[in-house]
C-alpha cells in the first residue's frame, strides 16, 4: 500500500484562500473580506467551498469565484466546488479587523459601525431626530468631516466621499 501523501487540511486551504486578494481592492483577501464561510476537504484533490457574496448582483463574485477556484488548483486540488450561501447576508461587521486595517492604509475608508439608538423605540419615545448616519473618517487626514460625493464611487461596491479639511476626495466601501 502507498503511503498517503500530503493531506490536504482545512486549515491550509484557509491559509490558500488567505492570499486570494479581492479583485477590486488587491491589498485584502477574500478571507479579510469575510465572505469564505466554510471549507470541507473530501480529499486530496476536492473540496467544497461556500462563499456569501457582499450582496447578490455583486459583479466582482464571478471573477472572486474563479481566483479561489484557480489558486485551489494550482496547489494541486483538481475539484474544487464552489457553494454560494446568500443567507445569512454579508455584512461588513463580517470583515477582519486585518481588512478594516489595510483597507484603511489603501485609502479608502472602512465600513462605518452602524450605531443605531433603540432607546426611543422601546420606551415608546417619539423619535424627533433623524436616525445618525454613521461618520465616515478621511482615510488620509483621519477627519470625520466628510461629505457624499456621489452613491457610486470606483465600483458598485464604493462610495465617493469628499474631505472637507483635506480636500481629498476618496472610496468609501459600503456593501452591506
Ligand atoms: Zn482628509
Amino acid at each position: 500500500m502507498d503511503a498517503p501523501h500530503s493531506s490536504v487540511t482545512p486549515e491550509q486551504i484557509w491559509a490558500w484562500l488567505g492570499e486570494v486578494s479581492d479583485p477590486e481592492i488587491p491589498v485584502i483577501s477574500v478571507v479579510d473580506l469575510g465572505i469564505v464561510r466554510a471549507v470541507e476537504v473530501l480529499n486530496d484533490e476536492e473540496c467544497v467551498v461556500t462563499i456569501t457574496p457582499t450582496y447578490s448582483g455583486c459583479p466582482a463574485m464571478q471573477v472572486i469565484a474563479d481566483a479561489v477556484t484557480g489558486a485551489l488548483r494550482g496547489h494541486g486540488l483538481k475539484h474544487v466546488r464552489l457553494v454560494n450561501q446568500l443567507s445569512p447576508a454579508w455584512t461588513t461587521d463580517w470583515m477582519s479587523e486585518a481588512g478594516r486595517i489595510k483597507l484603511k492604509d489603501y485609502g479608502i475608508a472602512p465600513p462605518a459601525q452602524q450605531v443605531v439608538d433603540i432607546s426611543g423605540l422601546t420606551a415608546g419615545v417619539k423619535r424627533h431626530s433623524l436616525p445618525p448616519k454613521p461618520s465616515v473618517a478621511c482615510p488620509r487626514c483621519g477627519s470625520p468631516h466628510t461629505e457624499l460625493a456621489s452613491q457610486f464611487g470606483s465600483t458598485p461596491c464604493k462610495a465617493l466621499y469628499k474631505c472637507l479639511d483635506c480636500r481629498e476626495p476618496f472610496d468609501y466601501f459600503k456593501c452591506h
